[in-house]
């Protein structure tokens, strides 16, 4: 069976360093934040080319702590995109504040900029963009109305590492950056992590406070705080994973072409890529008939694959009370309801990429 991502193989390619990494960190016992967490932290902001990057437990604390550093809380809005990870919306609505769902476009799959104004009240302070599948947002377009409203962009890279925009590395293209580091992710832990960047220090200082139970100093709490600092075993992890990150993303990209350039299935619609940016690859996302179908028909020959997402934002349960309808964001709607995610990982050879195209282009839907 081929998987939709095989770790196994990264884990098998890289076994010793990855041991060493986390042998030295014992060594330490440097195990909650702590010197490998905070060197990671360095890395990964010279890598973004950031002022500063603050490492955390996980993506959706990530998310979480942004909104916090705004000042956001009861009473704001905040602009989401309804096609994403329904993370994205959790850090809002754990400040009290509400997410305010916006449709995707019909072809890049990505936040429609076109649609955020008419969502913007006086209660709006901040707009998230998802750099979703590892392609970057329109981010100038979003910026452009973000400023006209006086709003903080915030970008979700948790599916983006690396990933650019007219240049620039994502996560510095906004106020804030928030990457996750689950295991899949294109830059991963091995266990939970997450990291907020920024250009504005201020923010950053302000994670640094939040996430270490509201202390700068030991004992004496400045602010009611949470316990989310990064554990050093995947600070010491991430530090041998990000020297490979770049290599890792121009294999996604050389696998993502292979598929564009095989697939010629007219059932099967793929997501647009502008000129404008550098796409990661994260998700090699398609739209079927019957997504269900196919994911069978892709397992009795042998490929897995999965979905991401079935359910959009809006029309999720936990979010019932906001009062959405079916409608409401139809790119979204056709999305989830014909979304399939093809295997996509970096060790991933091209027979097994080409095996998956030949199945994808015999899909009769
Ligand atoms: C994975 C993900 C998150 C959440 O990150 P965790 O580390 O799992 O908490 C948030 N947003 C998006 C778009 C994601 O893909």
């Amino acid at each position: 069976m081929l998987k939709r991502v095989d770790l196994k193989r990264d884990f098998d390619r890289h076994r010793q360093e990855y041991l060493d990494a986390i042998t030295k960190c014992c060594e330490d016992t440097a195990f909650s934040g702590g010197k490998y967490a905070d060197q990671f932290d360095r890395e990964f902001a010279d890598y973004l080319g950031v002022r500063a990057a603050s490492g955390v437990n996980n993506g959706t604390s990530a998310l979480h702590l942004a909104m916090l550093c705004l000042g956001i809380g009861a009473g704001d809005e905040v602009i989401v995109p309804a096609n994403t990870y329904i993370a994205t919306a959790w850090g809002v609505t754990y400040t009290g504040a509400v997410p305010v769902f916006v449709d995707c476009t019909a072809d890049t799959w990505e936040i429609d900029p076109s649609l955020i104004e008419v969502k913007i009240t006086p209660r709006t302070k901040a707009i998230i963009g998802v750099h979703l599948y590892g392609q970057p947002f329109d981010f100038a377009a979003v910026k452009k109305i973000a400023d006209r409203h006086g709003l903080y962009v915030v970008e979700d890279c948790a599916q983006a590492a690396g990933a650019a925009y007219e240049g620039v590395k994502v996560g510095g293209l906004g106020d804030i950056g928030c990457y996750s580091f689950y295991p899949g992710k294109n830059l991963y832990a091995f266990g939970e992590g997450g990291s907020v960047v920024s250009n504005t220090q201020e923010y950053i200082d302000k994670v640094n406070v939040y996430k270490n139970q509201g202390c700068r100093v030991r004992y004496y709490h400045e602010v009611v705080g949470y316990n989310m600092r990064l554990e050093g075993i995947q600070g010491a992890v991430m530090s041998v994973s990000l020297q490979y990150l770049d290599q890792w993303n121009e294999r996604r990209i050389e696998l993502g072409h292979r598929y564009e350039a095989g697939i010629t299935n007219p059932l099967v619609t793929l997501q647009r890529h502008p000129s404008n940016t550098k796409p990661v690859y994260h998700l090699f996302e398609v739209q079927v008939p019957e997504p269900e179908k196919f994911l069978q028909y892709m397992k009795d020959a042998g490929v897995e694959c999965n979905r991401h997402y079935p359910v959009p934002c809006h029309l999720q349960k936990a979010y019932a009370d906001l009062g959405y309808r079916a409608g409401d964001c139809p790119n979204a709607e056709q999305l989830a309801s014909h979304c399939a995610t093809l295997p996509m990982f970096p060790e991933m050879t091209d027979e097994e990429c080409d095996m998956v195209i030949d199945l994808v282009n015999r899909y009769k839907g």
